[in-house]
């Protein structure tokens, strides 16, 4: 083929391999000129820089060099958001939880939060959004289960799972246990949009959405598509940890993305080998992620120490937080307590998010 002609087609073929089809919005053609409209998955000046350098690589090595690439980015239609929104208006407030590094905790705290919110009287729904390492099916105890489809207003819609009181979505779901994910972006995020617009979440008073850790394309796909409430930063008190919840941070303050920070976990805080002294070590330092939240002026949530049964909990699918131990129930409930008070003070000063109400206790075990 004689790729000196413009041939949309071919265009088209290569730049799906790196954008969803509504991203690419119109390929014009003027004389040695293509331009390219297209909506950015991530509306930062840094991601659009690198995706326009990519695309114009792509085209340039997998289409023709014989052409000038313009790459144009347009802003996101309000329509396509407000009806997609439309599907989350049963939901009052919507919390990402997120730490910028993997294993530090995300998941048994998020588990842990929503079981303890269900103690609380709410309705509580789980959005494992942590793409390439779901693990609440897991922490949820189902694994191997598959939602069921449902028929909304003749619209089949995937139904929620649950356990403990909670209504559970994860990829977690649809892959096998050993299985990786390995997705490019835009597959990610098609795959994340079913689990957020496809699905039946009813009423929900708190959805949570388990982040996967990092600042990428994911995050910024939620954030732009559904309007949260506030974040949570969970991190361990370790410097490694602590410099990439900065970045974390530094993202939700970023003044395109102006997501309020709702508060700070830390995790792992110390361990006390010796129930009898009742020493404390601090393995991954002290009280790092506590100065953190001091120094960005930020809300601390608590502090949660390295307990085998929390671990042991999350493994055998029955969140700590629900189980006998009072150690665990008392750290949950103080940290939920809290971040249930900074939301009502948020909600109160922007509107759009209905106001809570804290209900009678209701039994979620
Ligand atoms: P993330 O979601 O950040 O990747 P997880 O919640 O999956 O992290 O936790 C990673 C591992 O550490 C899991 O095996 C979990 O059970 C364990 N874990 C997390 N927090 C604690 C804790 N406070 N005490 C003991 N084990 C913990």
């Amino acid at each position: 083929m004689d790729n000196s002609v413009f041939n949309k087609e071919k265009i088209l073929n290569i730049l799906k391999g790196i954008l969803e089809d509504d991203q690419i919005v119109n390929i014009n053609n003027f004389s040695q000129e293509i331009l390219i409209d297209i909506i950015p998955p991530n509306p930062t000046h840094k991601a659009k820089t690198e995706l326009s350098n990519k695309i114009i690589e792509l085209l340039r090595s997998g289409y023709s060099s014989d052409f000038n690439y313009k790459i144009d980015f347009k802003p996101i239609p309000k329509n396509i958001e407000s009806d997609q929104l439309k599907n989350l208006s049963n939901i009052k407030n919507i919390i990402a939880i997120s730490s910028a590094k993997g294993g530090v905790g995300k998941s048994t705290i998020t588990s842990n939060i929503a079981v303890t919110l269900c103690n609380m009287g709410f309705k509580v729904g789980i959005l494992d959004a942590d793409i390439y390492g779901p693990s609440m099916h897991i922490m949820f105890d189902l694994v191997g289960r598959k939602p069921l489809a449902v028929d909304v207003n003749g619209k089949s819609k995937m139904k929620p799972l649950e356990s403990f009181g909670i209504k559970v979505l994860s990829i977690g779901f649809f892959t096998k246990m050993d299985q990786a994910v390995i997705w490019r972006g835009p597959m990610a995020t098609k795959a994340l949009n079913q689990l957020i617009f496809d699905a039946e979440w009813g009423d929900l008073d708190f959805m949570l959405i388990d982040l996967p850790p990092g600042t990428g394309d994911i995050h910024l796909s939620i954030m732009q598509k559904i309007s949260v409430n506030g974040a949570v930063v969970v991190s361990t008190p370790q410097i490694v940890a602590l410099a990439d919840a900065r970045k974390g941070v530094s993202m939700y303050r970023q003044e395109n993305i102006n997501i309020p920070i709702l508060g700070i976990v830390e995790n792992m805080s110390y361990y006390i080998p010796d129930s009898k002294t009742q020493e404390k070590h601090y393995i991954f330092g002290k009280d790092g992620a506590k100065n953190m939240a001091l120094d960005f002026d930020i809300p601390f949530l608590g502090e949660v120490p390295i307990l085998q049964g929390l671990r042991e909990a999350g493994d055998v699918g029955r969140p700590g937080a629900l189980q006998e131990d009072d150690n665990v129930r008392q750290i949950f409930s103080e940290m939920t307590k809290k971040l249930v008070q900074f939301l009502l003070e948020r909600n109160k000063n922007l509107p759009p998010t209905e106001i809570l109400k804290i209900k009678t206790m209701a039994g979620c075990s």
